[in-house]
């Protein structure tokens, strides 16, 4: 069966739902950065997005396309945590009952804030257990939707909002760095970006240790991997979305892959120089533009930061595991 794929439109109207619910997040820019690059570098600062991390567009998205029925119903979802707290916090805006399958070793502060926005949270073995059939299995037994964190038109038009403000705040850009899991956040940042900057060329950024879309993407089929260790505790995807793929194939010129050392200089780079807090996974794009520095001289560049989830006890544990020098 063809899948039948979102296009800019999707996004647009995702856009219009979200509309006084969701933050229109900054633009910031850093003389530093730029300087540091020689290039003008404009930063989409999706940490400052509700809930703290661009997932509450594509929940939220999601969540308000239900019907009367499926709303009493409720909604079923896993995650390490962003996704959890988007759809914990949508559902609670719309009121909505969530439950939340989450790892037992998940972000305590992600944890914290998924119970606290009123969902029930179920615990399973990141390592051991697939999270999406344990999901799936109780949508079919419940009655209950499923909201899968990136492979769902809606969820990924939603995402695609934050890239759609960028574009209309800053115009055409050169190249897009975008944060990479399953594909969400990119397949939906490449729709705007064909839409409003055709030339744009976009890549997508993973750990170097969970490489799956990278390998996919050289193979032009899916690759699925063990679920990689990183401190990106938010690209820890084994593989990526189908419907994501096939925007990703069509649309996304690059895929480039950072260390955890690379990603923890990022965190330390906007923590000192741009003065916020921003979770590895939300390092990806910043990462993956300093090991490009050569080619983005005298460009233009967008780098969406994804999210900024971290407790203050594990971000200075990262500064002092990884010990490096701007
Ligand atoms: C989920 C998430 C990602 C990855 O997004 P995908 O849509 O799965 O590619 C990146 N960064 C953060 C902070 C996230 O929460």
């Amino acid at each position: 069966m063809p899948l039948a794929l979102p296009t800019f439109d999707d996004v647009l109207a995702a856009a219009k739902r979200l509309e006084g619910v969701a933050h229109k997040t900054p633009v910031m820019q850093s003389s530093s950065l730029n300087e540091k690059l020689q290039a003008k570098i404009y930063v989409k600062c999706e940490n400052f997005q509700r809930m703290g991390a661009f997932k509450f567009r594509g929940g939220f998205n999601a969540l308000a396309k239900l019907n009367d029925a499926q709303r009493r119903a409720g909604v079923v979802a896993y995650s390490s945590g962003n996704h959890a707290q988007a759809v914990a916090l949508s559902a609670r805006i719309l009121q909505i009952p969530a439950t939340i399958f989450m790892p037992h070793d998940a972000a305590p502060a992600k944890l914290a804030a998924t119970k606290g926005y009123g969902a029930t949270i179920i615990g399973y073995d990141r390592y051991g257990e697939d999270a999406s059939s344990l999901a799936t299995a109780l949508a079919s037994q419940n009655g209950l939707t499923f909201i899968p964190p990136f492979d769902h038109p809606d969820v990924l038009s939603g995402q695609g909002t934050a890239a759609l403000e960028l574009f209309k705040e800053v115009g055409e850009l050169d190249v897009l760095f975008v944060c990479l899991g399953g594909g969400g956040l990119l397949s939906g940042s490449a729709l705007a970006a064909k839409a409003l900057s055709p030339s744009c060329q976009i890549v997508g950024v993973e750990p170097e240790a969970g490489n799956d879309v990278q390998q996919s993407f050289r193979r032009g089929e899916r690759v699925k991997i063990a679920t990689p260790v990183t401190i990106a505790d938010g690209a820890q995807t084994p593989m990526v979305g189908a419907i994501t793929f096939e925007i990703i194939k069509a649309l996304v010129n690059d895929i480039h892959t950072v260390t955890d050392a690379q990603l923890v200089q990022s965190m330390r780079f906007y923590a000192e120089r741009m003065k916020m807090i921003v979770e590895p996974t939300g390092c990806l794009s910043l990462a993956a533009a300093m090991q490009a520095s050569e080619s983005l001289k005298g460009k233009k560049a967008g780098l969406i930061i994804s999210g900024g989830n971290i407790d203050l006890a594990r971000f200075s544990q990262l500064m002092t595991d990884y010990p490096c020098e701007l």
